[in-house]
């Protein structure tokens, strides 16, 4: 029998005092769980990410950390978003753990799903996407944002596995290929699903958050998606393209009108039209401009290759082995 696989449950916090002594211990019984049923290795662990939170949060992991050592956290110097939490928690627990399952901290995500996910990491998946299978805790207008999300994501060529967020598994060769996605711009629902692997998916049903707000309002979830569009696909500007070359053929063949106009003597007194073509074609090279403004600014900030994550502290204790020459 092969070894049992050490598990790293990454979960990005932020901002969640009022949640985390709720969930922590709940993690925890999942991977006692695991452990017990002989699905993973007694050294796998809890990996918390404090985002720059200003709240107790740290203080909280430090103590749960204190506590037992199943769980460890890292914090990053300041709040650079969920994304970016993610990466941080997975590049880390890369260095020690064969498999990592991402999930947020505030309860919506149904742990019990772990179970199903480890199996089919057993039976041979790589890549277990955790799939929400209703949405009837959501609002009406959550799940209609929520369903244009992926469509408008999809549509623009940016691939994502619909109604799945950042609960995942990933296998460490998997990890490994992350690992090598330079880009700083990070979308991971689009990321993943370009290293390709054995993947399959887990569904199960989305909860209520235990408390606090959620960091994602409708703005937010916008520029998520502008933001996973740009950074995953070149679509809008082929788009841009298309339209373009619509509207030269358009605008060629109002020059052909205008001149046999001109030459038949009919004068045309056109006003309005002129005034029509110049307001639209202005407002559409404007949001052309916009949109590879997008990729010109995507692109300066990619060349510069800041770091994506900086850890300023780590909880005490960590004697986990390392994975070697990482
Ligand atoms: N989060 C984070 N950094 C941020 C915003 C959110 O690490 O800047 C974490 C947050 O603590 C939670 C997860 O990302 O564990 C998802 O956030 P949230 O629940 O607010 O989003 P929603 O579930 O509403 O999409
Ligand atoms: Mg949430």
């Amino acid at each position: 029998m092969r070894e049992l696989p050490v598990l790293s449950i990454v979960i990005p916090c932020y901002n969640e005092e009022k949640v985390l002594p709720v969930t922590a211990p709940e993690f925890l019984g999942e991977l006692e769980h695991l452990a017990g049923r002989g699905k993973i290795s007694k050294d796998s662990y809890i990996l918390f990410v404090n985002d720059g939170s200003k709240d107790a949060t740290w203080d909280i992991i430090k103590n749960l950390s204190l506590e037992n050592p199943h769980f460890r956290g890292i914090s990053q110097s300041r709040n650079r978003g969920h994304q970016n939490a993610v990466l941080a928690g997975l590049m880390d627990a890369r260095k020690r753990a064969d498999i990592t399952i991402s999930i947020d901290c505030d309860g919506q995500d149904d742990i019990h799903a772990m179970e199903a996910m480890v199996d089919a990491y057993h039976g041979g998946a790589d890549v277990v996407y955790g799939v929400r299978s209703k949405r009837t805790t959501d609002t009406f207008f959550k799940r209609f944002t929520a369903e244009s999300f992926y469509r408008l994501m999809n549509w623009m060529g940016a691939e994502v596995v619909f109604n799945h967020a950042d609960y995942r598994l990933l296998s460490s060769r998997v990890l490994d290929a992350l690992a090598q996605f330079k880009e700083v711009n990070i979308f991971l629902r689009g990321m993943v699903p370009l290293i390709g692997f054995n993947s399959t998916s887990v569904y199960y049903e989305r909860h209520e958050r235990l408390a606090g707000e959620s960091h994602y309002p409708l703005k937010k979830m916008i520029a998520l998606a502008f933001d996973g569009i740009t950074s995953l696909s070149i679509r809008p500007i082929r788009m841009i393209t298309g339209v373009g070359a619509l509207i030269s053929v358009l605008g060629l063949i109002a020059i052909l009108w205008a001149i046999i106009m001109r030459v038949s003597g009919n004068t045309v007194d056109g006003w309005a039209s002129l005034v029509c073509i110049v307001a639209f074609l202005g407002g559409i090279q404007l949001l052309c401009l916009g949109i590879i403004g997008e990729y010109v600014g995507k692109t300066y900030l990619e060349t510069k290759g800041r770091p994506r994550y900086i850890i300023s502290e780590r909880t005490p204790g960590e004697n986990v082995r390392e994975k070697g020459n990482i």
